[in-house]
């Protein structure tokens, strides 16, 4: 499969720690995207399934699948997810496509069904600049959901994830990776400057690639980026 990246520790891309495969190719084009460079459905590096699915496996993380389009690969996909799953591991997969398109095309493109039957969580539809504002955790606009799939196929209705909950985790390096509404709260702890927002592909500010004690936390939705890292004062 085409593959841009594999990221880890993240805690922007669902709740964290997980570990993060970036595809690469997305044919969907939103105005706005902030992975423009994963357009090219051949940039990036072709690796085979099983050796993407032991580097994620490795980590011993739970697994988010973004992009890029990961249904633009949708054969390559349900084969990942068959690894992933087999392991017992903890899936939520992006897409800039929603559920009921999905769905639609499904029974013409191998690979969709099986992975929407596999994966644990779909965040789905495209990334709409417009409605960036209260997107809420680990989405990039506010039109996406966060669908349980499970849930989803056993009531024969959309279920969505309940991720309002705020979340605090205190990291074995003194990180602190909080959700966007702890900012005011934690703000007392002195200055913050942001990581990466949800789905970005830069690896340079990750919490745990900063070096030293950091801080993260994640902005109020709709503010400019989704995580905060703070640097404590020396002495
Ligand atoms: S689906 Fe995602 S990667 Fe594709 S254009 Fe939209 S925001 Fe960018």
């Amino acid at each position: 499969m085409q593959v841009h990246s594999i990221l880890y520790p993240s805690y922007v891309d669902g709740p964290g720690p997980r570990v993060v495969l970036f595809l690469q190719g997305c044919p969907i084009r939103c105005p706005g995207c902030q992975n423009r460079h994963l357009w090219d459905p051949k940039g990036g590096k072709e690796i085979p399934v099983e050796e993407v699915a032991r580097r994620l496996l490795t980590t011993g993380l739970p697994v988010t699948i973004s992009g890029g389009e990961p249904f633009a690969q949708a054969r390559e996909l349900a084969e990942l997810l068959h690894i992933l799953k087999e392991a017992g591991v903890h899936v939520i997969v992006y897409s800039g496509f929603r559920f009921e398109v999905l769905l639609s095309i499904a029974g013409a493109v191998p690979g969709i069904m099986t992975t929407l039957h596999l994966a644990d969580v779909l965040v789905d539809g495209p990334f709409i600049a417009s409605l960036k504002e209260g997107a809420g955790p680990y989405r990039g606009s506010a039109n996406q959901r966060a669908i349980d799939l499970p849930a989803t196929f056993a009531a024969g209705e959309v279920v969505e994830v309940d991720w309002g909950e705020l979340a605090v985790s205190i990291l074995p390096d003194g990180s602190v990776v909080s959700q966007a509404e702890a900012t005011p709260v934690l703000k007392s702890l002195g200055p913050s400057q942001r990581t990466r927002r949800c789905g970005e592909t830069c690896a340079a500010s990750t919490p745990l690639k900063a070096g030293g004690r950091t801080y993260a936390f994640a902005l109020a939705p709709g503010a400019e980026a989704n995580a905060f890292i703070r640097r404590p004062a020396k002495g």
